[in-house]
């Protein structure tokens, strides 16, 4: 028995211990054409997830984070001579932004409020404004905040235009039902340690196979995360270009077989209740959360600090952590707050034990409940 604890940070996510246990294997080389098989018919695997058809879809697999991911986009998919538009109303676009600034990627920035989701009507005035964008680039849920962004709709106004939809889904995808082909997105990413409750140092992109194999000829704007080559080698080898996190394949295979079981519509139901019991929980409190309900993604709660001078996050956190629940600072600029999350493999009746705990660590450092 592996000690449970619940995350309610926004990922690493709280896994199974059938995923914890799967990474426990003989030792292999990746070489073997055994491993390869096991790549190929992961990534495969990813593809239901979104519902991309395996005609016209790819999955490329890497070891690195999700920012790596997103890197991978930014430097891999912009033609000479073009521009890739950001639309950036949270931190998670910002680091696409800063990404572009170091790798000396063309881009236009186009800067909205991080309170509300992105307004097409700007959106559109960007891409006509300037014929050099080829692809736009959203964060689907900032994760900071909790926001959603309407890729569906963003995607459609990119085509409209000609341009490539780039989504940094990386918080959403296996939580909230995405259909690749329906929302417009010519390509999307995420990171093992997510939506798929697996673990850290796998991630991956899903693209527009025609699209992967067309930015063969674009600027390479950096080398370990070129798509492309991550691609063709993997298509000519079976084999990632560089060592793949062998063990931490073995736990997202055992994760995917999980997440199929449970079902899309199973899966985010339950997202739901735990986000329902995170609502119900602070609101009891008198906790005030930072977003209005409809925009927000399901799947993180930003929430502001109480008036209190007794108010102290590190002190509410360690009291929690030793109690086995994992609370996380916000990412809101001037702007005192935390995040509850609904990620990972916990349930609402989690979030109810959760509450009696937070509740007690109020009470321990001279808190009044419910709080102003
Ligand atoms: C978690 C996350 C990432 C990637 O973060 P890593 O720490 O590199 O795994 C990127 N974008 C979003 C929206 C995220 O939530």
């Amino acid at each position: 028995m592996i000690e449970r604890k619940i995350l309610l940070n926004p990922g690493p996510a709280t896994t199974t211990d059938t995923v914890k246990m799967a990474q426990v294997v003989p030792d292999i080389c990746p070489r073997e054409a055994e491993f390869g098989k096991v790549m190929r018919e992961l990534g495969q695997g990813l593809l239901q997830i979104v519902h991309a058809a395996p005609e016209k879809y790819s999955c490329v697999l890497f070891c690195g984070s999700g920012t790596l991911m997103v890197e991978a986009c930014v430097t891999s998919l912009v033609p000479a001579g073009k521009k890739i538009l950001f639309l950036n109303n949270g931190s998670y676009t910002s680091r696409a932004v800063e990404i572009a600034e170091a790798c000396s990627v063309p881009y236009v920035e186009l800067e909205l409020p991080i309170d509300r989701p992105a307004d097409l009507a700007k959106v559109e005035q960007a891409l006509e404004a300037d014929e050099d964008i080829s692809a736009v680039y959203i964060t689907h849920q900032e994760t900071g905040t909790g926001l959603l962004n309407p890729i569906r709709e963003i995607g459609r106004l990119a085509h409209e235009h000609g341009a490539w939809m780039v989504a940094d889904t990386i918080s959403t995808l296996a939580m909230r039902p995405i259909d690749i082909e329906r929302d417009n997105l010519d390509f999307c990413m995420s990171s093992a340690q997510k939506g798929i409750q697996a673990m850290t140092g796998l991630s991956f992109v899903i693209g527009r196979t025609d699209y992967v194999r067309a930015s063969q000829a674009f600027p390479r704007h950096s080398y370990y995360s070129n798509i492309y080559l991550q691609y063709e080698s993997f298509e000519r080898s079976g084999q990632m270009r560089f060592t793949p996190p062998v063990q931490a394949i073995y736990a997202a295979r055992q994760a995917l077989q999980e997440y199929l079981a449970e079902g899309e519509a199973g899966k985010w139901q339950r997202h739901e209740q735990t986000m329902e019991a995170i609502h119900e929980g602070l609101a009891e409190l008198g906790f005030r959360e930072v977003l209005p309900r409809e925009y927000q993604s399901g799947l993180v709660a930003a929430v502001r600090y109480p008036d209190d001078a007794h108010w102290d996050f590190e002190q509410v956190h360690d009291y929690c952590y030793a109690r086995g629940f994992t609370i996380y600072p916000g990412k809101m600029q001037q702007l005192g707050t935390f995040r509850l999350c609904a990620l990972g493999a916990i349930t609402a009746a989690d979030i109810e034990r959760f509450f009696v705990i937070f509740r007690e660590a109020l009470e321990h450092i001279g808190v009044s409940v419910p709080v102003h």
